[in-house]
């Protein structure tokens, strides 16, 4: 047993308690390798902002959960290098499907877990988490749980179809569970393909696809019942119209990618949105790099010489969503 406070981190309750005050909303950024560590830890490290380490089910897989451990714990000692002397990292597990899963994260040195039992039936789904909540409390390990199903595909978390979180449910859900926070689906989507050109119209100047706006309606009525209750959304990410040039100008196709406008969630951010969980973005800005370096570079096969250039892409990413999207700059100096 390994508790995440031996390592520096820290659990997410005091952050999300300050942001719904604050009216901005953490982000929840995706890692699996070590370059999108250091560009996520640089860019939270030069705005002093709070941040949450994701790690799904792939990720550990890909990467190896022991080694995503040690990584997260050397995060913290690299954003001290850098200058931030209170690091405010958060290590979660992302879409954790099973009580053995979340169990193991806790044991492990993480400071959340989300158990993710929303396409169970609701009955399960209480119960399932409710177990997680039970032993992660014991450690003071925060838990984020979902009630209604996103549409996409994240790793092994897929639908085809999503159904709203029912704003009735959210009150009996949160009492019986105790969980800390609550995942909800009001029409983000997993991956780089949130919307079918069928359910967007098209700018008749630019060609681009036009996404439907997110339900504001369904999140209004979630906080009505549930005041102040922290409030997180999946699947949040812009789809850079930028990156997806590059990737298409440098040899990839991504015909027709399409995500959540950035102001949206500059809206849902000032609300009782407390978290922002942002992966596909940065996937894409990591690619787009990649890409113009072979294309213009085709000598080239020093890992460094691409990865480096993606690195600095994504760092410049990271920014630009805690400033201009999430408002968190400047929360955790
Ligand atoms: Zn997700």
């Amino acid at each position: 047993m390994v508790s995440y406070k031996e390592l520096g981190l820290v659990n997410t309750r005091e952050m999300f308690a300050k942001a719904i005050k604050g009216g901005y909303a953490i982000p929840a950024f995706n890692f699996n390798n070590m370059e999108q560590l250091q560009a996520i830890i640089k860019a939270a490290a030069e705005t002093k902002s709070p941040v949450i380490l994701q790690v799904s089910k792939g990720a550990r897989n890909y990467a190896n959960q022991t080694l995503l451990r040690y990584m997260a714990q050397g995060a913290v000692e690299y954003a001290k290098e850098l200058g931030w002397e209170k690091p405010q990292i958060v290590l979660h597990l992302d879409h954790g499907d099973s009580f053995e899963l979340c169990k193991s994260c806790v044991d492990f040195g993480f400071s959340s877990v989300m158990i993710d039992a929303s396409s169970l039936p609701y009955e399960e789904n209480i119960a399932l988490t409710k177990k997680v909540v039970d032993y992660a409390h014991q450690y003071d390990v925060t838990v984020e749980a979902e009630l209604g199903v996103l549409a996409g595909v994240e790793d092994e978390v897929s639908s085809a179809v999503s159904h709203y979180t029912k704003p009735e449910e959210v009150v009996d859900f949160a009492t019986r569970t105790g969980c800390d926070s609550l995942a909800i689906s009001i029409g983000t989507s997993h991956g780089a393909y949130k919307f079918t050109p069928e359910q967007c119209t098209r700018d008749p100047k630019t060609g681009r696809l036009v996404p439907p706006p997110l339900a504001f309606d369904v999140l209004d009525a979630v906080m009505e019942q549930l005041p102040g209750f922290p409030i997180v959304l999946h699947g949040s990410s812009s789809v850079p119209q930028e990156y997806v040039d590059m990737i298409n100008q440098y040899g990839g196709k991504l015909p027709d990618a399409v995500g959540i406008p950035e102001e949206q969630l500059r809206k849902a951010a000032k609300s009782a949105v407390c978290k922002i969980n942002i992966d596909s973005d940065s996937r894409l800005a990591f690619t787009a790099a990649v890409r113009k370096v072979f294309a213009e570079k085709p000598a080239e096969f020093d890992p460094r010489k691409y990865c480096g250039p993606a690195r600095d892409l994504m760092t410049e990413l990271y920014k630009h969503k805690i400033i201009n999207v999430l408002g968190s700059d400047g929360k955790a100096e």
